[in-house]
């Protein structure tokens, strides 16, 4: 079942922001023409090497990532102190360059750093903000394969972002834990990366804790290593995964495992005394992963789960294949939508990441209306109808604008998350739910495991559906500031029997 509040529709950082900010925008927005961009690949202006650039010029975060390389693989070998929130260690990076570099730039922020090789070799660096800029003893060629390795130590200082008020980002205490939630910048206060979602990578974590800690993160937990004092737990994302995804929780725990379908490893990670009402919170997620198998294809990963941290906090985040929730507050049970919510994330943000941050309603309108369609299929299409009228009524007495949002506080509102979500079902009127369901299938297909953008999305819907006005229909409700009104159901609509 699902609440009748708007509240409790809204997953992931939505969820705290009752003051919601829902800012309209006041010009015509474009949207840039699909592009099969790959991080780095700025045309060799110069014949021998050159520095990579500092940023991807992402229109709400132009200093995130970096040119010059592609990610192939983070190493990240962490030794923890808990009761300090200290860490120790190293990480180590493996990247094809793109062009030939005189020096290029990671994102970190904070920690102290002890010595920064590349290939091998040390290698100068210097520090400004969050960029850190290494200078490789030799130019490193172009299509070469480059490995930089970072050792640093000291106590991780949480980031503010201006697209998450509410919450500082990365590495943080909660309670008596340590967990990471980063999207979108906060990765950059514990490991060193290309901190952009156009970049992603597989991961190995080597996390180092004092007993009786655990420490869980993304993927598969592919060994542990009892050190005497303390534990060392090899956690393998074999999968692309965007920086701001990757999390570590670190704290006591009742670990609850189960094969999932399709051979999917589950296991959840439940703070020592988590009620039981909080943790059957978690028990319809086998019935939404095979909603969605159903609907849009195999669950993407190797494993799923979710990890509480030990304070209620009134949001989730869609941390790659282990999703952090807060505890319930006095015992009570998650929204289940809101589980539906980040598990839909899998496929729809993480599976398919954003382009740029500005398509982030590709994650937020997409996670948004599976939460909607779970509904349906559980209470019917009165309740369904219900809830995607009541959102309309509140979208238009609130004036909701486009869902791209123009600046980071727009990230995570109503627009991108509501108005999101009804463009997603202005489609499905238009189109009748075979050709939508069609339509969702082929884009998820299409860009799974790397990143898709907005024109993306547009394109793919055309190509399918075959219609040349659902264009017209999708950038009206995506950049125009008022509100369209509901486009008439289809013929068509509704037939789907899955
Ligand atoms: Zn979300």
């Amino acid at each position: 079942m699902a609440h009748s509040t708007l509240r409790s529709r809204l997953g992931c950082w939505l969820a705290l922001m009752g003051m919601a900010l829902w800012l309209t925008a006041c010009r015509p927005l474009t949207i840039p023409m699909p592009t099969a961009a790959v991080p780095g690949t700025a045309p060799a202006l110069a014949p021998g090497p050159v520095a990579g650039a500092a940023g991807l010029d992402d229109p709400l975060y132009p200093t995130l990532g970096n040119g010059g390389y592609d990610v192939l693989h983070y190493d990240i070998d962490l030794t923890v102190d808990v009761a300090g929130n200290t860490l120790n260690g190293a990480t180590t990076i493996s990247a094809r360059a793109t062009q030939a570099l005189s020096a290029f730039n990671l994102d970190f922020s904070g920690l102290t750093i002890g010595q920064v090789t590349v290939n091998g070799a040390p290698a100068r660096y210097r520090r400004q903000a969050s960029e850190l800029t290494i200078t490789p003893v030799q130019p490193v060629q172009a299509d070469s394969l480059l490995t930089v390795t970072v050792a640093y130590q000291g106590q991780p200082q949480p980031m503010r972002d201006p697209g998450v008020p509410f919450l500082p980002l990365g590495w943080q205490r909660f309670g008596d834990d340590i967990a990471v939630v980063s999207e979108p910048s906060g990765a950059m206060t514990w490991f060193p990366s290309n901190n952009h979602p156009l970049d992603k990578a597989t991961f190995t974590m080597r996390l180092t804790v004092p007993k009786p800690y655990q420490a869980a993160a993304n993927g598969v937990l592919s060994d542990t290593q009892d050190n005497g004092s303390s534990t060392t737990y090899v956690w393998q994302m074999t999968d692309p995964m965007a920086t701001y995804l990757a999390t570590v929780h670190i704290g006591r725990y009742e670990v609850i495992t189960a094969a999932g379908p399709d051979g999917v490893v589950r296991r959840d990670y439940f703070p020592l005394g988590t009620p039981a009402s909080v943790k059957a919170s978690f028990a319809p997620i086998p019935q939404m992963m095979q909603f969605m198998r159903q609907r849009i294809g195999p669950y993407p990963f190797a494993a799923y789960g979710v990890a509480l941290l030990p304070v209620p906090t009134g949001w989730a985040l869609e941390t790659q294949t282990l999703s952090t929730f807060g505890a319930g507050a006095g015992g009570a049970a998650w929204d289940e939508g809101e589980v539906m919510h980040e598990l839909a994330h899998e496929w729809f943000g993480n599976s398919v990441s954003p382009a740029t941050w500005q398509d982030v309603w590709l994650n937020e309108g997409f996670a948004t209306y599976f939460q909607w369609l779970w509904q349906e299929q559980n209470e019917g299409s009165a309740a369904f109808n219900a809830t995607v009228q009541e959102v309309y009524a509140s979208m238009l007495a609130q004036d909701v604008g486009s869902p791209l949002p123009q600046q980071p506080p727009d990230l995570f509102t109503d627009a991108t998350y509501q108005r999101g979500a009804w463009t997603l079902h202005a489609l499905r009127l238009t189109v009748g739910d075979v050709v939508f369901f069609k339509i969702l299938r082929a884009y998820y297909q299409r860009f799974a495991g790397s990143h898709a953008s907005t024109a993306d999305f547009i394109a793919t819907a055309v190509e399918v559906s075959g219609q040349p006005a659902v264009e017209t229909l999708l950038r009206d409700w995506l950049t125009n500031p008022k509100l369209p009104a509901p486009p008439a159901p289809s013929a068509q609509t509704p037939v789907i029997a899955l």
